[in-house]
């Protein structure tokens, strides 16, 4: 017969907390009705994914919308994968995506009373609980090697049993206290896995906000709970934490359900109120005609830092994401085209149960319409910031002079239909670079036309223009030149006859395009005009000129 009451101080005997001291020191959180209480619980690896995004913005909405809180909790169990700087990393990026933490870990500490947020400073903390586990029979010590431990599995494979610690194969489940205290004596290391009394004859009903009604399966498996350092595997940590954190919703991956069962048995073992459980299926891609996970190996647009560097803004990662995970969000932004996303009333339930297909065009045309909505001004911090890390010749150009470019920046801002010209600010240089004289590449007129045709427009503009001029008037000269050279001005008469023509003022306008900005495309010729001024206009046509 075991002791439990002296295998629980043999196994633990610095342990002099108890869990009714934890449950007063962590006391319930004083929150309205419905308040959600939840977290994100990274592990510091140094790569923040679109997942952890997806995951985080679920969670701050369910938090903040409620009136709740959100914390972080670095999951650091695992000391191997930790990167240095790593928490750091994850801190700055989330917060530059919108999603700020109530408490939690912070880059130099803890913020909050619910802590410690980082699991390795909370290893006293599981060994009450585990110690309880153990006084009540629920937990015991396995002295297994992994070499054992391998020799099984390998035994299992070739029965074709399912692999794992329980029933038979648990074989430190029921030894004596002899055999227990003999291996321990003999300084054999060991770790506490879980009594588990589920079967797998036995189903049960369970409720996620994004699944819906599942109905899953027992767990039989004896589970380790605390590694042979004493460090907790996620299960416990999870059951722990969260408890004591007074967690009321966990948003996490759904590759967790598989150990679900497991995690509502600890639950009750522990004598805890399970929390509600919000799994979020994964992101994937169209790759051909089928759909795969995003895969960090594969698809660089997994990571955060692949959005910032592609010049995307914030604004517009974050309501792509809305979009994709609520579906009604789109009818809710046409409404509301300039309220704050946060306005928006995020529903958990309306995530797709099967996960998101990421689509990169879908963002591209979000991120434009973002933009769009933007001021001059705004685009120009934003643009000339990420220029400043990305394209740092680009940056200083923009910074040389702020007047300037956010004139060029103004261009069919604002006003019903604005313009959709960027994407993304790495769309910027090409957009406007020509603005810029070392940017400016030499035009490439169209060959169909006589060169002397071509040189005697830009004569004949260099003669009458004047940059006092008004768009109309500037416009009725570029029209009588046309006339001049005997190319018309009646788009009609040409479309219905074109080879009566041999050529019209949008050919005449090209020209003049060609010239000042290099480009067959470009902004309203006249505004680009009017913000290069008459002396830049003038040069640039001369130098197209002298290239004819
Ligand atoms: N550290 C776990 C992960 O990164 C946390 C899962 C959870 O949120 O509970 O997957």
């Amino acid at each position: 017969m075991i002791n439990h009451t002296e295998l629980a101080q043999l196994l633990f005997p610095q342990v002099t907390d108890t869990p009714e001291m934890l449950e007063e020191r962590y006391p319930l959180r004083q929150l309205p009705e419905g308040a959600v209480v939840t977290r994100m619980a990274p592990s510091p690896t140094g790569f923040v994914h679109l997942g952890n995004l997806v995951q985080g913005l679920t969670a701050e909405r369910m938090a903040h919308q409620s009136g709740g809180v959100l914390f972080l909790r670095v999951e650091d169990t695992d000391a191997k994968r930790e990167v240095p700087g790593a928490v750091e990393v994850l801190i700055n990026t989330l917060k530059h995506y919108g999603i700020q933490f109530d408490e939690g870990a912070v880059i130099d500490g803890d913020c909050g009373r619910y802590g410690p947020y980082r699991q390795r400073q909370r290893a006293a903390i599981y060994h009450v609980y585990a110690k309880k586990l153990v006084l009540e029979g629920k937990a015991y010590p396995c002295f297994c090697t992994e070499e054992e431990l391998s020799a099984m599995r390998e035994q299992q494979e070739a029965e074709k049993e399912t692999t794992g610690y329980y029933g038979r194969y648990a074989i430190w489940r029921d030894r004596s206290m002899e055999d227990i205290r003999k291996a321990l004596d003999a300084g054999k290391p060991w770790v506490l896995r879980f009594r588990s009394t589920g079967s797998i004859e036995n189903q049960f009903k369970f409720d996620d906000l994004v699944k819906g009604k599942l109905t899953v399966t027992e767990n039989n498996v004896d589970h380790v709970l605390l590694k042979s350092d004493g460090i907790p595997t996620y299960h416990f940590a999870h059951a722990v934490d969260d408890h004591l954190m007074r967690t009321t919703h966990v948003v996490r991956g759904d590759e967790w359900l598989s150990t679900l069962p497991f995690h509502i048995q600890l639950f009750q073992a522990l004598g805890f109120k399970l929390p509600k459980y919000v799994h979020i299926g994964p992101l994937m891609k169209m790759e051909g005609a089928s759909k795969r996970k995003l895969s960090k190996r594969k698809d660089p647009e997994l990571a955060l830092t692949y959005y910032k560097a592609a010049g995307f803004p914030v604004e517009a990662v974050y309501e792509y994401i809305m979009t994709l995970l609520n579906s009604n969000f789109e009818d809710w932004r046409r409404a509301n085209p300039a309220a704050a996303p946060t306005d928006f009333k995020f529903s958990p339930k309306k995530l797709n149960p099967a996960g998101n297909l990421f689509d990169y065009a879908k963002l591209t045309d979000v991120s434009k319409n973002e933009i769009a909505k933007m001021s001059a001004d705004k685009v120009y911090d934003l643009l000339t910031e990420w220029a400043k890390e990305f394209d740092p010749d680009f940056g200083a150009k923009l910074e040389s002079d702020p007047a300037y470019a956010i004139r060029i920046l103004s261009i069919g801002r604002g006003g019903k239909k604005p313009r959709k010209d960027l994407a993304t600010w790495k769309d910027a240089k090409e957009y406007m670079g020509f603005f810029y004289d070392e940017y400016l590449s030499l035009p490439a007129f169209p060959e169909q036309f006589d060169k002397a045709v071509i040189a005697s427009v830009l004569d004949k503009f260099l003669e009458s223009y004047d940059c006092a001029d008004d768009s109309g008037v500037w416009f009725e000269k570029v029209k009588a030149i046309t006339e001049e050279i005997g190319f018309t001005t009646d788009m009609k008469a040409y479309k219905a006859n074109p080879a009566a023509f041999p050529g019209t003022v949008a050919d005449v306008s090209a020209f003049l395009r060609l010239a000042v900005t290099g480009k067959s495309n470009s902004p309203d010729l006249y505004t680009v005009m009017q913000i290069l001024g008459s002396q830049r206009t003038t040069a640039r046509i001369r130098a197209a000129r002298s290239l004819l």
